[in-house]
């Protein structure tokens, strides 16, 4: 059955908006060593869906960071971009089903109601673009079970809300495509920085919209520079450019709880991998939201 299959297929799904930095290498590491330990596969997805923030070349700059890193993905790389059909037909169906209104609200306006919409125009029926679309959601679940964290609870706002799934500039949004994405390639577990953590449960729901099964999710803390601040392009700490490979590799395994002993540090990366593949495991991983780059375990073997 394709459900077996598909049971621990991960996925990692950068933006390409930059060069891979530790944040997203930590992101590539913690989803491969999932689907991998569990002899799952491990797909690579541009989400270049928001055109506005591709920087040119930044998709195949990943794609060889990736490579050199020995992290080698299954099955051909897709890009959203080149799946606009796919999405305008989940979006037809969620309009012929009305689950979907047409919203003309500004920016200004909504930062006005301190950031979550509220319905103004649910009963406007409003047909002429350009028009952001937004989503009755249904059912969203308050709480779920983290792969990581356990029970996760998610603020009341964050559930009720008529989030967008078109944007006004005719762009599908991320919390559309990345559903339909993990639907259609059967991934079967998430693994993925906890800055997406709250949207888990709309993520679920619009599955159950769809009327499929949802992937599990865990998430893996965010390395940022201060609360709140992820780690940009601008970030030294967190380029990974000029350092060896295999130390940005062991900054990345000890983050995610996994220091490589004295006899694995230093060596190859295909062999540090293979030793994160045989000892990798979930539970191990910091409880954590975020973790501070300046207070990180550095990259020096132990002796
Ligand atoms: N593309 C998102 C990012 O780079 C990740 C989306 C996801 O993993 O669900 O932050
Ligand atoms: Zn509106």
């Amino acid at each position: 059955m394709t459900i077996d299959v598909a049971r621990f297929r991960g996925r990692f799904a950068p933006s390409p908006s930059g060069p891979l930095h530790f944040g997203s290498l930590v992101a590539a590491v913690g989803s491969y060593l999932q689907a991998k330990s569990q002899a799952g596969e491990w797909l690579l997805r541009i989400e270049d869906i928001d055109t506005s923030r591709v920087q040119p070349g930044a998709a195949d700059h990943i794609l060889r960071t990736l490579e050199q890193f020995g992290l080698y993905w299954d099955q051909t790389e897709t890009y959203q971009t080149q799946r606009l059909a796919l999405y305008q037909s989940y979006f037809d169906q969620l309009r012929q089903q009305q689950k979907i209104y047409g919203c003309d609200c500004n920016r200004a306006r909504i930062q006005s109601l301190g950031g979550y919409y509220d319905q103004h125009c649910q009963l406007r029926d409003l047909h002429n673009e350009p028009l952001a679309w937004r989503l009755i959601p249904g059912q969203v679940a308050d709480t779920f079970d983290d792969l990581v964290f356990g029970d996760v609870k998610i603020p009341a706002a964050i559930c009720q809300e008529h989030y967008s799934i078109k944007r006004r500039d005719g762009l599908f949004a991320y919390q559309l495509v990345v559903v339909i994405d993990d639907l259609q390639q059967q991934i079967g577990q998430v693994i993925r920085g906890a800055d997406l953590l709250e949207m888990t449960t709309r993520q679920q729901a619009l599955c159950a919209l769809f009327g499929q099964q949802a992937p599990s999710y865990g998430h893996l803390p965010l390395a940022v520079t201060a609360p709140g601040q992820k780690l940009s392009k601008q970030n030294h700490a967190a380029d990974i450019s000029n350092q060896p490979l295999s130390a940005s590799l062991q900054a990345a395994l000890t983050f995610l709880g996994h220091p490589p002993p004295a006899d694995v540090c230093g060596a190859p990366v295909i062999e540090i991998l293979q030793w994160a593949v045989a000892n990798w495991q979930l539970s191990l991983v910091p409880k954590t939201t975020e973790v501070q780059l300046s207070s990180l375990p550095g990259s020096a073997c132990p002796r």
